[in-house]
């Protein structure tokens, strides 16, 4: 009978050692009990409050999902982290995202009880954020896929950012929702909420009174709208900024209405977006990564990042690249003319006070989640943003916009423990975002070792994998 016991007692404690066995290392097993209670001892707390004011030598505790005090009580039981000469700031928010989901490439000639062909693990796509201190991010063209991911991050069963969730509109034969009337865009909307949206993007092909329709059913229904400038605004831009028009989903959409991209131009946008109170969403590592790859799909190939995609989404962008296989010389000139411009806006922009919120695009060919947004932070800067108002542009102000903040975006008592531990200080220098000594996500501490080591184990099944996958034959999968 001892003996049983001791037998039972000795694998209990051999799956608690090991935790979890599931491929991708991070899932919890049911018999282990996370720790909850942290204190994170002698850090300096950058709060990306609006004042701002570094608390240095604090004491943080955490405990389940939120932060419990600063600089109060040390409470027994709690697991310590040296937190000395280190540097605490709030998880990184990235605006624009596209997290690729579970698919069914069959669809046109699968039956009608077919699932989907080709399944991601979300957790796969989810650890890119996290090892980067990405903890919230905005999925811009959202659909039914994309709740279940957020489910599983809300289960526990994937360790993974707070997701935000746009449903894209756009008109003519275009992509997602379409409407070409004002009747069928008040009515996109009023399903895109019936089916949980709170926010609507708007896109390219929508004509002027339906871009305005949604714009204004969007408002009566509560949801916030951001996106593209359609293309039928060209000539009379002025038109476009009305009252609830909250963001311009990239810099290029203004690019676009620009014949001679001076600073006069960027200028006279700025002064536009700001009368009306249209934030903007960065975006300038896309282009960055367009350019890149109209020159040479080497570039994709040589990243040092493609290794953490699924085989297929790699295949897809080596193999069938929508920009590579356009590439010409007055293309690769027309970007490059763009790439400067935007740099422009940024600045203009920012000058003129017009809130700007960090995002990537990421999804895009060469734009890997999560490790984008620290290259977009450093684009930033060098648009001629300060390292502090770079960093704010990827806290507080996207929590403001999506209406989470008094949530995530600060570090302050009652907020979320979405966190980042760096070794160096980002204020002095934007690229000690990437020092990242652990990341606090929900509350659970996952060290530096840890997303070393799973993001080892993650390019070794996707290597593993790789001929498994041909974007080509992804019908027969
Ligand atoms: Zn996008």
């Amino acid at each position: 009978m001892t003996t049983k016991i001791l037998n039972i007692s000795f694998v209990l404690l051999v799956i608690i050692l090991n935790g979890c066995t599931t491929s991708s290392g991070i899932h919890k097993n049911k018999l282990q009990k996370d720790i909850i209670l942290f204190v994170i001892k002698d850090v300096n707390i950058i709060p990306m409050t609006k004042e701002n004011k570094i608390i240095e030598n604090a004491t943080v505790v955490i405990n389940d999902s939120k932060i419990v005090s600063i600089n109060e009580r040390i409470p027994d039981g709690a697991k310590i982290i040296d937190g000395k000469g280190k540097w605490l700031i709030p998880g990184l928010i990235d605006m624009h995202v596209h997290t690729p989901t579970d698919n069914n490439y069959k669809y046109e000639k699968s039956s009608p009880t077919q699932g989907a062909n080709v399944f991601i693990d979300t957790q796969d796509v989810m650890l890119l954020y996290i090892a980067n201190g990405v903890t919230t991010v905005f999925e811009l063209n959202a659909r039914a896929p994309h709740f279940s991911q957020r489910n599983e991050i809300a289960k526990g069963i994937v360790i993974g950012p707070r997701m935000a969730l746009a449903a894209l509109i756009d008109g003519g034969e275009g992509n997602g929702r379409i409407a070409n009337n004002a009747n069928d865009g008040r009515q996109a909307v009023r399903s895109a909420k019936a089916e949980g949206y709170r926010f609507i993007k708007v896109y390219s092909a929508l004509n002027i009174e339906t871009f305005k329709a949604i714009v204004d059913e969007a408002h009566k229904q509560g949801l916030k709208v951001l996106g593209h400038i359609p293309d039928a605004f060209a000539g009379h831009l002025e038109e476009v900024f009305i009252p609830h028009f909250d963001m311009v989903a990239h810099t290029e959409e203004y690019s676009k209405q620009s014949q001679n991209k001076t600073t006069e131009d960027a200028k006279y946008f700025a002064k536009l977006a700001k009368d009306n109170n249209t934030w903007l969403t960065s975006s300038l590592t896309t282009m960055i990564w367009i350019g890149k790859q109209l020159r040479s799909i080497d570039y994709v190939r040589n990243s040092p990042t493609l290794k953490y995609l699924h085989p297929l989404t790699r295949d897809k962008w080596l193999t069938s690249n929508s920009y590579f296989e356009r590439t010409s010389p007055e293309f690769i000139a027309h970007i490059d003319t763009f790439i400067d411009f935007q740099k422009k806006m940024i600045k203009e922009f920012n000058d003129a006070g017009v809130p700007i919120v960090a995002g990537t695009d990421a999804g895009i060919p060469g734009v890997v989640g999560g490790f984008a947004l620290q290259d977009e932070l450093g684009l930033m800067v060098d648009a001629g943003m300060t390292n502090e108002e770079v960093l704010i542009s990827a806290t507080r102000l996207p929590a403001e916009w999506l209406g989470i903040d008094d949530e995530v975006g600060t570090v302050e008592k009652g907020k979320y423990a979405d966190l980042i531990l760096l070794d160096q200080n980002p204020l002095e220098n934007i690229k000690n975002t990437q020092t990242i000594n652990g990341v606090f996500v929900n509350g659970k501490w996952i060290d530096k070792n840890r997303i070393k080591k799973l993001l080892s184990e993650l390019e070794r099944k996707n290597s593993k994998n790789q001929d498994k996958f041909k974007w080509k034959e992804r019908m027969n999968y």
